[in-house]
């Protein structure tokens, strides 16, 4: 099989599994696009640390298909502000940004390096709807632009749960969620950031399974209520949600 074969085949897979797990359909530009950006992603990733993982058909599980698993929780997100807390290389942000023209997207990290990669690629994907923030959670929750600005937070990866509530539940509105993507320790993690929840203005919703293809372990979505406003003493400094977590 060529490698043109071989790269077709693992889009359309990722189609099937989208139709299967999501009852998503994706169409042929969707695809074209998430191949596009995964061989942007791996050029960049010769040189700048973008992702561990490399082969092309776990890129379409593990990023693509798992980001895409957010919208079991927010199926609907067109028009939305959505904020992506820590999006390293652009999961799960950019990946909705693409599934969602007119949801207005803003990718925040505080590596510029991974953001240049998003300018540049969301550039040669000619996508319109993405912003990016160069700053730390904690300071980005304290700007009047971004504080409690966001219908949806999300987060994969980026902190222990007590440090990502103080990180997430800032920028969400009233009315608005965090979704936490979060992997086995997901009900033990939520229950040791209770007292983080409630004091930030959170609620939890629900904790929904999602079993990627292939993947032994079960991967989650903590989805948080905003309920109440975030008191104006948090988030603290930058670093204090990690270094002394509340709980
Ligand atoms: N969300 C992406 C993913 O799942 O592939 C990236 C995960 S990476 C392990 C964690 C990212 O969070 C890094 O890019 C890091 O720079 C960012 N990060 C960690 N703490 C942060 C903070 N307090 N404010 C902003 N970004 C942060």
């Amino acid at each position: 099989m060529s490698e043109a074969e071989a790269s077709r085949d693992i889009w359309q897979d990722l189609r099937h599994q989208a139709r299967q797990l999501l009852e998503l359909e994706l169409s042929d530009e969707h695809l074209r696009r998430f191949a596009s950006f995964t061989g942007l992603l791996l050029e960049w990733n010769r040189h700048t640390n973008l992702t561990g993982i490399t082969a092309p058909a776990e890129i379409a599980i593990k990023h693509f298909l798992d980001s895409l698993s957010l919208l079991r929780a927010a199926p609907g997100l067109d028009g939305l502000r959505l904020i992506d807390v820590g999006t390293g290389a652009g999961f799960p942000g950019l990946v909705i940004a693409m599934l969602f023209p007119r949801a207005k997207v803003t990718l925040l990290d505080s590596t510029l390096k991974k953001l240049r990669f998003i300018e540049q690629a969301s550039q040669e994907l000619g996508m319109s709807n993405i912003r990016c923030l160069h700053a730390r959670a904690e300071d980005a929750g304290r700007q009047r632009a971004h504080r409690q600005a966001y219908d949806i937070v999300t987060a994969r990866a980026v902190a222990p749960m007590p440090a990502l509530m103080e990180y997430t539940l800032p920028l969400a509105k009233l009315g608005g969620q965090v979704i936490a993507m979060r992997g086995q320790a997901a009900y033990a993690e939520t229950s040791g950031a209770a007292r983080a929840i409630t004091t930030l203005g959170g609620e939890l919703f629900e904790i929904e399974e999602i079993r990627l293809p292939g993947l032994a372990n079960p991967r989650y979505l903590v989805v948080i209520d905003k309920i109440a406003p975030t008191p104006r003493r948090y988030p603290r400094s930058a670093g204090t949600p990690t270094r002394d977590p509340l709980r």
